[in-house]
């Protein structure tokens, strides 16, 4: 469904993923959310080319837009992305992460990086030009890997990070590096929060983290040798669990923190966030 050019005939029914900064603008109720048509947006004085055309849903072109306020039309209201899971339809959501993350890149990326002069949009692809130099700037995605570490048929880690809130616990993650391969990543992950080594790493699974513009890769592995040291800047504890004891509490459903812990202890165990 990603396109680039939005179509030649005038404007139609479409989707307006309008954001002022994280927040969405949607009509809600308690338990569901819809993004708004153009003509909440008319009354905000948000013109019709303001609009980044994402590709179409259905048969339903959409548009992700800055607002100019963080006013909201009457009957409308300002979200968060987090608040919006499980409200809007599924995928309205995962294309409201795309919009957020390409507005994001829209503001950050108005001159060029290298000699400074203001960019224009390249024809043809999702990128910043500059008419100066001609270097091309591409929406920013940052792969991390994320990973659950198995040690036998019973066990595996969960750890504190130091941003956690208290009492909250989740499976090791961290950002690759320029030049590393993503098993190479979760392998020195391992390493520097936990001091362990691991074995068999399989990819599980993706999922796009748009808070602000992450790519989360899920891997499994196994224990093989080590005794867990976290690392002292960023991991306050890590213990083994047994996937049929008690567990801490745990990341939400919408993660896959929690699908990857889940895939190996069975789901609705535990507390969510
Ligand atoms: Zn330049």
């Amino acid at each position: 469904m990603p396109a680039l050019h939005p179509p030649d005939e005038p404007p139609r029914a479409a989707l307006w993923f309008a954001f002022s900064g994280d927040r969405l603008l949607v009509r809600s109720s308690h338990d569901q959310a819809e993004v708004v048509e153009y003509a909440d947006l008319a009354k905000l004085d948000v013109g019709f080319d303001e609009g980044h055309y994402l590709g179409r849903l259905d048969d339903v072109d959409c548009y992700a837009v800055e607002l100019p306020s963080a006013e909201a039309p009457d009957g409308a209201a300002l979200e968060g992305l987090r608040a919006l899971y499980g409200r809007l339809p599924d995928e309205q959501y995962s294309i409201a992460g795309r919009a957020v993350q390409i507005l994001l890149w829209d503001k950050t990326h108005r001159f060029c990086g290298r000699c400074g002069q203001p960019t224009v949009n390249a024809p043809g692809e999702r990128a910043k030009l500059c008419p100066q130099c001609g270097l091309l700037s591409f929406p920013r995605l940052s792969p991390a890997v994320i990973m659950l570490i198995r040690r036998g048929d019973e066990e595996f880690l969960l750890a504190r990070n130091r941003a956690f809130a208290e009492g909250f616990y989740s499976v090791l993650a961290g950002f690759v590096e320029p030049g590393e391969s993503l098993e190479e990543a979760v392998a020195r992950e391992v390493r520097e929060e936990v001091n362990l080594e691991i074995r068999d790493i399989r990819y599980f699974g993706s999922q796009p983290w748009p808070f602000p513009h992450s790519l989360m890769i899920g891997f499994t592995a196994s224990y093989v040798s080590g005794e867990i040291r976290p690392q002292a800047d960023e991991i306050v504890e890590a213990n083994w669990y047994s996937r049929r004891g008690e567990l801490p509490r745990l990341p939400g459903k919408l993660s896959i923190a929690r699908r990857l812990i889940d895939s190996f202890v069975g789901p609705a165990t535990g507390d969510t966030e």
